[in-house]
């Protein structure tokens, strides 16, 4: 593509070290396990190589430690073909990310992630890269990094003319103030619920959900439905836009390949429904394969399996 649109990713980078056991320990207690396996992630991390790997000219910014995860982390960007030059190491000694997933018998997980350095991504953070951050057409953010960082970022964009999409994952608590900076959100079904404080027992549609989530100032909202493809809420109403049909056989990160593929067809001008069925077709590849980083698939793969 000549004419490649520039996003900009702003997220967390973390290892996660996963192992396999029977049953989960308890208390105190040792299991044998196996399998034990060392992986990029990170959502914001995640979402960049996915925006890459979907075509755009990607802005990274992140903060890592001075260790060897930290250059793993290194290593992958230069490895994928995206700067570096927007990832600073921490000025306290923090550790990088990482994260620990215990995998049971029944495929469940359970997971522990300290964010370490990201925690550190500032307001000033934000300030110092703004100048680049303002040639792009989009601003794409997590919850990985101080909610004071996200919501600085949001206001700025809004401010300079910016589109700013948030995947509001994981859930934290959010000041009210940050909807109405957003022009996208892209929660799945439980985040989506968990900004409205509505708690996951109560029965109400998805449908009223994204309007509520509109009426609280926030432009747009894409809600992931799993298989189910997405549920997109706009000025012009609400519809359903349908996943692909696959064989699923892990979807863990499908939600980041989902944003990140759904920011590049915005940023490259389609209209909300189109840039959704792109993302549902580079989520639905992810899902096919093993892995996160290595599940992401290529732009060439998204265009080929629309012809
Ligand atoms: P998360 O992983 O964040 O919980 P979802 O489970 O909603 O998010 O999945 C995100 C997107 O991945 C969906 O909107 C859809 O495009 C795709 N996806 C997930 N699971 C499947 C599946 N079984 N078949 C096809 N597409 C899927």
């Amino acid at each position: 593509m000549e004419n490649k649109a520039k996003i900009a990713v702003i997220g967390s980078y973390a290892v996660g070290a996963t192992i396999r056991c029977r049953q989960f320990p308890a208390a105190g207690q040792t299991v044998p396990g196996h399998g034990f396996e060392m992986m990029h992630g990170g959502k914001g991390s995640n979402q960049a190589v996915a925006a890459h790997r979907m075509g755009a000219e990607v802005l990274y910014a992140t903060c890592i430690g001075d260790d060897s995860f930290g250059q793993m982390c290194l290593d992958l960007y230069q490895q994928e073909g995206i700067s570096t030059e927007y990832i600073r190491k921490s000025t306290e000694g923090t550790a990088t990310g990482a994260g620990l997933i215990y995998v049971n018998e029944n495929g469940e997980n359970e997971i522990v992630i300290g964010l370490g350095a990201n925690n550190e991504f500032s307001s000033e953070d934000i300030d110092r890269i703004f100048p680049e951050i303002e040639k792009c057409k989009i601003l794409l953010m997590q919850l990985e990094m101080p909610v004071e960082t996200v919501l600085h970022a949001a206001k700025r964009c809004k401010e300079a003319g910016v589109s700013f999409v948030l995947n509001p994952a994981p859930f934290r608590e959010l000041p009210e103030e940050i909807f109405r900076y957003c022009d996208y959100v892209t929660p799945n079904q439980t985040e989506a619920r968990q900004m409205l404080g509505i708690s996951l027992s109560e029965n109400i549609s998805d449908e009223e959900v994204g309007i509520q989530l509109c009426n609280r100032g926030i432009k747009n909202v894409v809600m992931t439905l799993g298989e189910g493809g997405v549920l997109l809420v706009t000025e012009s109403g609400s519809r359903i836009v349908p996943g692909i049909r696959v064989a699923a056989v892990d979807t863990t990160g499908a939600g980041d390949t989902f944003s990140g593929a759904f920011c590049v067809a915005v940023a490259e001008g389609q209209d909300p429904n189109k840039a959704a069925e792109f993302g549902n077709i580079a989520a639905g590849l992810a899902v096919t394969r093993y892995g996160v980083v290595d599940a992401i698939p290529y732009r060439k793969e998204v265009d080929s399996y629309r012809k």
